[in-house]
């Protein structure tokens, strides 16, 4: 990269990093795609070049793979204690709160979040995972089981990594991504193969270098950078990988199950949503007009626990429709990097592209649309925040994830929780949910009636790292976060012994 065409607004680390090679991380190295091959990458706010990035394919996945499995084998990580990990793993957030400013320039540059919402938020929640889930490192405890066989046994469970594990992950949010799927590998003492989206490869290319700093040993993690139906589909299929884990559409999931099957590797899969915002008619208002617009609009809702379907009881439609198209009117959108921008562009052309389809659609549907609607002016890809009414469950715009800053409104006009659930479970996602109420027998009600992995009450989604996460239905298989993420990435062993 030519150095007068790096965005001035960026500080000199992460101009220096921009200017440096992007290359892969396999054993502890920095190397070039075998086959020297190398793709763009984008700044979404102007729709030009920023680095260049090597292509890593098959050929490379099967390097990874090879140093993954050494690394796990033999070596130092396979002999470290808990204790030992989690240090290491304290070491990383340690270094990326170091470089906070850089690593959130580095972000916003590539997939177009604000800069301080990414500094002062999403970043944050990063460096809060790896040392909340650095803790469980010396917790991996088995238990001890009474046994009804006649004679003199012990019987007991250790929890054991699963080994290689291939980590596939989106461009929503990308280091927020890498370290929910990174800390439980780590704590649990698996080794990794990485593969960022590739519309977003630069954030978990300098985690690696920080990775590298703390100290990790050689091929504990590999990060390749490329394409998902070459590299992706490699890490899939491999078989010496022996846990995948993914979070994207559920196109991509399905083809993930049927590349797992070859050897029967473990799976786990977050798919997204199509996430209801209910709103009884005592709900506070106050609360529920700035929560429900943030639950669509954060990350230009690019987000896969987005609330993107709002019921709203008939009592209280209007004021909340009317609310949130007023919140979306405020909402400054503008380039990740310019001070004072509360709302970005969408990640790349082609996302640009699906959401107006989704809106094109809708239009031809019927749907009434009350704010936005449009793309804002011609660089970069800019969606204004939308919200349409006259939405039927038929509809796509209802069915499916749109994943962009466009709200579905529909009101409700009824007492019964059992009716109101129904149509608010009326998809083939269940990821998340919220209920904004001031009656706590509504709110305790509705949270057991709906069929969703995470449920707000007067607030939506929380990413907090002790909170599991992960969908019902078509949302996924399995929790991240918590202590359930543990069990993603451990197998149960039982021993028994004869004690004559
Ligand atoms: P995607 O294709 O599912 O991408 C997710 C990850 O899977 C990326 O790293 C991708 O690599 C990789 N991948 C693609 N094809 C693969 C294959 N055959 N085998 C293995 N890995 C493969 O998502 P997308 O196309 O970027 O976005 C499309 C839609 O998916 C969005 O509009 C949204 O609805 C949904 N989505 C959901 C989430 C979520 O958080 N649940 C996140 C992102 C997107 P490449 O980047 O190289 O293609
Ligand atoms: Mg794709």
């Amino acid at each position: 990269m030519n150095a007068r065409d790096i965005d001035p607004r960026l500080g000199d680390a992460a101009k220096a990093f921009l200017a440096s090679k992007h290359l892969a991380l396999i054993g502890g190295q920095w190397v070039g795609a075998k086959s020297g091959k190398v793709f763009d990458t984008f700044d979404p706010g102007t729709g030009k070049v920023i680095a260049q990035v090597a292509e890593c394919d098959a050929a490379d996945v099967d390097a990874a793979v090879a140093a993954a499995r050494k690394a796990f084998e033999s070596g130092p990580w396979p002999k470290m204690s808990g204790s030992e990990r989690t240090k290491l793993m304290w070491k990383l957030a340690d270094l990326m709160e170091q470089h906070a400013d850089e690593l959130a320039q580095l972000e916003s540059l590539n997939c177009g979040k604000p800069l301080a919402q990414m500094r002062m938020g999403e970043l944050m929640f990063c460096i809060e995972v790896l040392r909340y889930t650095a803790g469980w490192a010396t917790k991996l405890n088995g238990e001890t089981i009474q046994i009804s066989t006649p004679g003199n046994f012990h019987a007991f469970t250790l929890r054991e990594p699963i080994g290689v594990v291939g980590q596939i992950i989106p461009w929503n949010s990308p280091l927020m991504m890498a370290a929910w799927k990174l800390a439980p590998a780590l704590a649990t003492g698996c080794t990794v193969v990485l593969k960022p989206a590739e519309q977003t490869p630069l954030t978990a290319l300098r985690l690696g270098q920080l990775i590298q700093e703390a100290g990790f040993p050689d091929g504990v993690v590999n990060i390749l950078p490329g394409f998902g139906p070459t590299a992706g589909a490699a890490i899939a299929a491999h078989p010496g990988v022996d846990k995948v884990a993914f979070t994207g559409s559920g196109e991509v999931g399905r083809l993930i199950l049927q590349a797992a099957s070859g050897n029967l590797k473990k799976v786990s899969l977050e798919l997204g949503g199509k996430s209801p915002v209910i709103v009884f008619p005592d709900a506070d208002l106050s609360l529920a007009v700035p929560g429900a617009a943030r639950a669509i609009f954060g990350n230009s809702g690019q987000v896969c626990a987005a609330g993107s379907r709002l019921y709203a009881h008939a009592k209280v439609f209007d004021r909340m429709v009317e609310g949130i198209a007023g919140e979306a009117g405020k909402i400054r959108v503008g380039h990740g990097l310019e001070a004072g921008t509360q709302m970005g562009p969408l990640v790349s052309k082609e996302q640009l592209e699906r959401v107006s389809g989704y809106l094109d659609q809708g239009r031809r549907d019927g749907v009434n649309v009350v704010t936005g609607g449009n793309r804002i002016g011609t660089e970069g890809y800019f969606m204004a925040p939308t919200v349409l009414t006259n939405t039927r469950q038929e509809m796509s715009v209802m069915r499916e994830e749109i994943f962009g800053p466009v709200l579905c409104a529909t009101r409700f006009d009824d007492e019964d929780l059992e009716r109101i659930a129904r149509e608010a479970n009326n998809t083939i996602y269940g990821l998340a949910g919220s209920v904004w109420t001031r009656d706590l027998g509504t709110a305790h009600k509705m949270a057991r009636r709906i069929r969703a992995g995470t449920v707000g009450v007067n607030m939506h989604g929380s990413l907090d790292p002790a909170v599991p996460f992960g969908g019902f239905k078509q949302s996924g298989w399995g929790r991240e976060k918590g202590r359930e993420a543990l069990e993603l990435y451990t197998e149960v062993k039982t021993v028994v012994m004869s004690l004559g």
